[in-house]
C-alpha cells in the first residue's frame, strides 16, 4: 500500500486518485501486479483529497512532460467531479493536454454526471473491450451487468460532442473480434488502439 498519486511513464504524467472500479476485468493489470512500468505500488492507503492532490501537483517538476493522463489503478471517473476540478486546476497551472482513460461507465456510476464537463479535458480514451454485450460482460465482469456495453457506447457517442474520443481494446480478443471492434470504431468515427 502507498500514496502514489503521480507517476511518469515516458513523457506522460499519470494521475492515480482512486482504486475503486465497478469492473473486475479478466485482463486487469491489478490482478497480477501492484504497479505499472516499474512504478511504486498504485494501491492507495486511502483516496487523497483534492487539496492533497493539488499540493502534490504543485511540488512536481513538470519539465519535459508531453501530457497528463488520468488513469490510475481503478476507474478514474469514480471520482468524476474531482477529476473535472483537477482538469481545471492543472490547466490553470500548466498548459499540457489532458486525457482521461475510462471504462465509459460513469453515467451508471454517477447518473447525474454532466457530459459537458468532459470539455475540461482534451481527450478521452474509452475501453471498448469487446464487440458485443455478452463478450464485454464476460471480460469485464461489470457489476452493472449486460447493460454496461450499451452504456459505454452511449458514453462514447455523447462524449464526442465535447472532447476528442478514442477507443481501446486489449489484444487478448480473438482477431475476428478485434476486426469487429475496428468496424465499430469506424462507425463511431473514432480511432481504435489495440493494446
Ligand atoms: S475497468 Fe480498468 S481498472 Fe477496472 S477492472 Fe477493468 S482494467 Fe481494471
Amino acid at each position: 500500500m502507498s500514496m502514489t498519486i503521480f507517476y511518469r511513464i515516458y513523457d506522460n504524467l499519470y494521475v492515480n486518485i482512486t482504486n475503486k472500479c465497478p469492473c473486475e476485468c479478466v485482463f486487469c493489470v491489478r490482478r497480477c501486479s501492484d504497479g505499472v512500468h516499474g512504478s511504486q505500488s498504485l494501491w492507495l492507503d486511502r483516496e487523497p483529497d483534492i487539496r492533497e492532490i493539488k499540493a502534490e501537483f504543485d511540488r512536481l517538476d513538470l519539465g519535459g512532460l508531453a501530457g497528463i493522463v488520468f488513469c490510475g489503478f481503478g476507474e478514474p471517473m469514480e471520482r468524476a467531479s474531482d477529476i473535472i476540478e483537477l482538469c481545471r486546476y492543472f490547466k490553470s497551472k500548466w498548459s499540457l493536454p489532458i486525457r482521461i482513460n475510462t471504462n465509459g461507465l460513469v453515467r451508471l456510476i454517477h447518473p447525474g454526471f454532466d457530459m459537458q464537463d468532459l470539455s475540461e479535458a482534451d481527450s478521452v480514451s474509452v475501453s471498448l473491450n469487446a464487440d458485443d454485450a455478452e463478450e464485454y460482460l464476460r471480460l469485464t465482469r461489470s457489476r452493472f451487468g449486460l447493460r454496461s456495453y450499451g452504456a459505454m457506447l452511449d458514453f462514447a457517442r455523447d462524449a464526442k460532442k465535447y472532447v476528442r474520443v478514442g477507443f481501446s481494446v486489449v489484444g487478448v480478443l480473438e482477431p475476428w473480434r478485434i476486426e469487429n471492434c475496428r468496424k465499430i470504431a469506424e462507425e463511431f468515427g473514432v480511432p481504435l488502439r489495440v493494446r
